[in-house]
This record gives C-alpha cells, sequence and structure tokens, in this order.
C-alpha cells in the first residue's frame, strides 16, 4: 500500500508584486485505492495544490510537507517525484511542437522504468491506449497537443495514465471542456486504472458531473487555499444542490 501524505501545506506563488499566498494550510491523506474529488471554485488554489505537489518551480513551499511513502517530495526533482509513482495530468496540458505523442510516450516509459519499451509490442500499446480513448492511431504521430482540441488533449492524457500506470494520479480538471461522450470516454479511461485497487486519486474539479461516472470515496471542498469541509459522495450531491456560496462565506467569517 502507498500513501501521499499532504500536512500543513502552505505555498507561496511569485507574482509580479512579490510573493503571494495561495495554500494555508492543507491537510489530506491519499491512500491507494482511494480516489479523492477536490471541489472548490475557481481561484481556490486547486491547481496550486497540484502544482505544489508535482514540483512546478514558480511555487514555493514555505511550511508543511507533502510526503509520498514517507519520502518529502520537495527533496525530489520532478522527474524523481514521476519516477516514484506521481503522475499530473494538467488542467491545461502544454503544446509541445516537434515531439510526437509517440516520442514522448516512448521516453516517459523509458524514463520511468528505465529500460526502453520493447518496439512491437510497445506499438501496440499505445495504438490501444489511444483507441479506448477514441483518438485514432495518427494522433501517435503528431506533435504533442499541439493543435488538440480541448477535448483532445484531455483524451490523451488518459492514454498517458494507461500507459505510465503511475501509483497516483493528480488530475486536474480533467473533466473541463468536455461534451458528454468525451466526459464518459475520460472517466472510463480513470475507472479503467482505478479497477486494480492498488492506485490513488486525486480528482479535481468544480463541477459535480464528472462524479456521476467516477464514484469518489472523499469529497473534499476547497476554499480559499484550504480545506473546509469533508465528506463522501454524498457531499458532491449536497454542493451540487447549494452550491460553494454557503462555504465561501463560511470561509471568509473564519479567515
Ligand atoms: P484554481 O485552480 O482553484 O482555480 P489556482 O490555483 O489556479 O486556483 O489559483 C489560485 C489563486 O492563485 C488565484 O487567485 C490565482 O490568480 C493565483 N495564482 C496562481 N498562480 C499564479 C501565478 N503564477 N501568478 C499570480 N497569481 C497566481
Ligand atoms: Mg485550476
Amino acid at each position: 500500500m502507498s500513501e501521499l501524505v499532504i500536512s500543513g501545506l502552505h505555498v507561496e506563488v511569485e507574482t509580479e508584486n512579490g510573493p503571494k499566498e495561495i495554500l494555508k494550510g492543507v491537510d489530506l491523506k491519499v491512500a491507494s485505492g482511494e480516489v479523492h474529488a477536490i471541489m472548490g471554485p475557481n481561484g481556490s488554489g486547486k491547481s496550486t495544490l497540484a502544482y505544489s505537489i508535482a514540483g512546478h518551480p514558480k511555487y514555493t513551499i514555505t511550511s508543511g510537507s507533502v510526503t509520498l511513502d514517507g519520502v518529502e517530495l520537495s527533496e525530489l526533482s520532478v522527474d524523481q517525484r514521476a519516477k516514484a509513482g506521481l503522475f499530473l495530468a494538467m488542467q491545461y496540458p502544454i503544446e509541445v511542437p516537434g515531439v510526437s505523442v509517440a516520442n514522448f510516450l516512448r521516453t516517459a516509459k523509458t524514463a520511468l522504468s528505465g529500460e526502453a519499451p520493447k518496439v512491437r509490442t510497445w506499438v501496440k500499446d499505445v495504438n490501444a491506449a489511444l483507441e479506448k480513448v477514441g483518438l485514432d492511431g495518427t494522433f501517435a504521430a503528431r506533435s504533442l497537443n499541439e493543435g488538440f482540441s480541448g477535448g483532445e488533449k484531455k483524451r490523451n492524457e488518459i492514454a498517458q495514465l494507461e500507459l505510465l500506470t503511475p501509483k497516483f494520479a493528480i488530475l486536474d480538471e480533467t473533466d473541463s471542456g468536455l461534451d458528454i461522450d468525451a466526459l464518459r470516454i475520460v472517466s472510463e479511461g480513470v475507472n479503467r486504472y482505478t479497477a486494480n485497487g492498488d492506485r490513488g486519486v486525486l480528482l479535481i474539479t468544480h463541477y459535480t458531473r464528472i462524479l456521476n461516472y467516477i464514484k469518489p470515496d472523499f469529497v473534499h471542498v476547497f476554499v480559499d487555499g484550504r480545506i473546509v469541509a469533508e465528506g463522501g459522495a454524498e457531499l458532491a450531491d449536497r454542493l451540487e444542490i447549494e452550491g460553494y456560496d454557503k462555504f465561501v462565506k463560511a470561509a471568509k467569517v473564519d479567515a
């Protein structure tokens, strides 16, 4: 069993006007086999949390810690974090002109497992993973994310998840901008990833609709840089009805 543990996490971001505190004490524990949904309004710091765990250089941990199986992540480089089993699907996947999807995946797989995957089975695996998310084989030859529609970028992230099989996946708004069919396909990909029960997911979203397809074990409401409420899947249903307003107001009173 693996565990991703976030304790007392405070994070600042560099801005033009100097550092600004975004995360104001986050505590969260994700064990393998668990799906945690982080739900909160725009600007509450959800992506900052994702980037801080993944090691984005713009975000500085000022106090607190993030550990993966007891190893302090801030002491690891971004690629060491990936090798340790962490995967981040970014809210806005970046375009990498000149690097094909196939090459990118092969390089990532090689770096993660320490040896190049066998060419024959690998091409088959890549095509199968793309096909499962509704992308045809021509995508393998295209530059990573270049000219991809929003939905294609998200599908491609899920194909990566399928092929790289990390221990923990942080999915930042993987549902945003998807039409109903794509939402179902992406959700099915996440469910395949969690099916064997030894992987953990941090599913960041501000809509509840993806939770109709992916059942979270825990729901955390995120407002103004911290978790303000926690519960099971029923909390998402409550949010759908009540919105974030009440939680935002309560957080302001506390602050
Ligand atoms: P969310 O993902 O919940 O919408 P973010 O983590 O993207 O929220 O942003 C939280 C807050 O931090 C916002 O007010 C945003 O403007 C600010 N922020 C995040 N990154 C930066 C940055 N690089 N420069 C300036 N402000 C930032
Ligand atoms: Mg975000």
